[in-house]
């Protein structure tokens, strides 16, 4: 038996730092939706009891490392399940780029597995076994445009914003999401408005969303990566209509409603960097 999932990038639209927490993590606030750019799940059984992993892109681990195989490691053993599984992903998302790549093969595993070992678990149910594989995971098990909050593990969902054009940029640098927090000086930063992004998403005003970007994170990365400010300074001279960094970066989007515009930005880009991406937003849930 073999089944096929899509696993969709997200981006950050607003992403806040509220405080750090006793346990070590940082409490957060943030918008996130997913985007046309996706890794392919394929999902086959074998014999062996035993699960094995291959992926198309270099930097993946694969092993039990991969998130992947931890969403089945952690399915497979909380249901008691003997037969082996085989999981081939084909990678699109770029790896380390703030996409939440890793998190969204484990939730299309957990969604494929919930299917083909006929589970009958709730995407809440799911949601909550994902988030014991990391912070995003949850997320990503629903898809479509949510509110995340606690260390990112807290879903609401809500209605997606209007459609238009997303291009990415990654620059060639790897940049450590740990780094990025322990740079992050809670007092010294402005927080983006939360509410007035969810209220233009609700309100499906492009302009607004536009202009209601924001994520703590952002100058921590442009003071270090010099190459990181100098994508986001090239997509707003290329007349993007929003750019942000998403997570704590590397990769840089800029929104653009018209494909002729999102075209011109992403041709503009080539000359200098290698991992362009022009996608459409993807918005409800599939
Ligand atoms: P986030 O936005 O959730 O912080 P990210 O986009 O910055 O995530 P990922 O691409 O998910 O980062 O990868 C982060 C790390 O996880 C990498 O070091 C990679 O080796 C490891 N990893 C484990 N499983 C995967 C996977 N299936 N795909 C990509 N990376 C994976």
């Amino acid at each position: 038996m073999k089944y096929s999932v899509k696993a969709p990038a997200k981006i950050n639209l607003s992403l806040d730092v509220c405080h750090k927490r006793e346990d070590g993590y940082h409490e957060v606030e943030m918008v996130m939706t997913t985007i046309d750019l996706a890794d392919r799940i394929e999902l086959s059984t074998h014999e062996r009891d035993e699960i094995t992993i291959e992926s198309s892109g270099g930097y993946v681990p694969s092993d039990s490392r991969n998130l992947a195989y931890q969403a089945a490691d952690l399915l497979k053993k909380t249901f008691n399940r003997s037969e082996g599984l085989h999981i081939t992903i084909d990678k699109h998302i770029p790896v380390s780029a703030g996409l939440a790549g890793g998190s969204s093969d484990a939730a299309a595993t957990l969604k494929g597995l919930n299917y083909m070992w006929d589970l009958g678990l709730s995407l809440d149910e799911l949601a909550e076994l994902g988030s014991q594989i990391g912070s995003d995971v949850a997320f990503c098990v629903y898809g479509g445009t949510a509110i995340a909050t606690g260390r990112g593990e807290k879903i609401q969902r809500i209605s997606s914003p209007p459609p238009c054009w997303v291009v990415l940029a990654k620059p060639s640098i790897g940049v450590s999401t740990a780094d990025v927090y322990r740079n992050l000086n809670l007092d010294q930063i402005e927080h983006p408005n939360i509410d007035q992004m969810v209220d233009a998403i609700e309100s499906k005003d492009y302009e607004a969303i536009c202009a209601s970007l924001g994520n703590v994170l952002e100058s921590v990365t442009l003071n270090e990566y010099p190459e990181v400010r100098h994508i986001k300074k090239q997509m707003e001279r290329l007349g993007a209509d929003g750019v942000l960094m998403s997570g704590s970066g590397p990769t840089v989007f800029g929104l653009a409603v018209h494909e002729t515009r999102a075209q011109r930005i992403y041709n503009g880009l080539r000359g200098f960097c290698n991992e362009v991406y022009m996608v459409r937003m993807l918005g409800e849930s599939e």
